[in-house]
């Protein structure tokens, strides 16, 4: 393959590496965004249940509070006619029974005015926190609203980005790229984070990967006999630089050094290379 051909296809898997890393990026950012909404609806939903079940206790202390006012008042019917009888008496014996009857009647009398008073409390208490919840549903839900809207245009501003970066790969595909190519490296650079394309350093080791490289292997990449020779440990596409002086190795060295191992090739780097 002529050298210049071969300077080519390379040079624009670089450029479609900064397209893809562009797409991937925004990607990535499109799948958290959604987080923030997530959490402000669990918010909701706990709101709301919260609601539901302080309206249930509302109900049944407002029935408790009718009940007790009910049985205040037959209480109090009781003791007046009760005191009623007093005033036709003629015998000790009678009116002592009739006393005692009253001052029992009194006691239920103030242990229904009791509960009465406490569940009329207990439902004013009830009916101020649920106003309160009520309100705390609302602003929650206006806020799950806004952020909605707000997601929906990011999404939205991201997913023209996205659009557009994808005609532009196609673009550089159509300069000189071919299917093949395409595809795997749109896989490699995506598994590779971001790097799919990079030189061979000190003669024979791989930049992206940093394994040393067979002889025979280098040899092929050198006298570009294919497009593209894949490194046999990271599977990312290998050129050869003769100027290798020129290249900045604090870039390769920082970038995946703790992750040596982990970048050994893998079948989810693409098939059949
Ligand atoms: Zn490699």
């Amino acid at each position: 393959m002529a050298e210049h051909e071969l300077h080519q296809v390379h040079s624009l898997l670089l450029q479609l590496q900064d397209v893809l890393r562009e797409k991937f990026q925004l990607e990535e950012e499109i799948e958290t965004i959604p987080a923030a909404l997530k959490g402000k609806e669990a918010a909701l939903e706990e709101a709301n249940s919260k609601y539901v079940e302080l309206n249930d206790a509302f109900n049944r202390a407002k029935q408790d509070a009718t009940s007790n006012s009910i049985q205040y008042d037959e209480a109090v019917r009781r003791r007046t006619e009760s005191e009623k009888k007093v005033e036709l008496i003629t015998q000790q014996r009678e009116y002592e029974a009739i006393t005692k009857e009253i001052d029992e009647a009194r006691i239920v009398e103030n242990s229904y005015l009791k509960a009465r008073n406490a569940s009329n409390a207990l439902v004013e208490e009830l009916d101020g926190k649920l106003r309160a919840q009520g309100e705390e549903c609302d602003r929650i839900k206006g806020e799950v609203e806004d952020e909605k809207a707000k997601i929906d245009g990011i999404l939205q501003k991201k997913r023209a980005k996205i659009a557009e970066l994808d005609q532009r790969s196609l673009e550089i595909k159509g300069e000189g790229v071919s299917d093949d190519i395409f595809q795997k490296f749109c896989k490699i650079v995506k598994n590779k984070n971001g790097l799919g394309i990079t030189p061979i350093i000190q003669g024979q080791v791989c930049s992206g990967c940093h394994m040393i490289l067979p002889m025979q292997f280098v040899n092929d990449v050198r006298q570009g006999t294919s497009v593209s020779e894949y490194c046999p440990y990271c599977s990312r596409i290998l050129y050869y630089q003769e100027d290798e002086e020129t290249i900045d190795l604090s870039d390769f060295q920082n970038e995946e050094s703790d992750d040596f191992f982990a970048d050994a090739i893998s079948d989810d780097d693409f098939d059949n290379v």
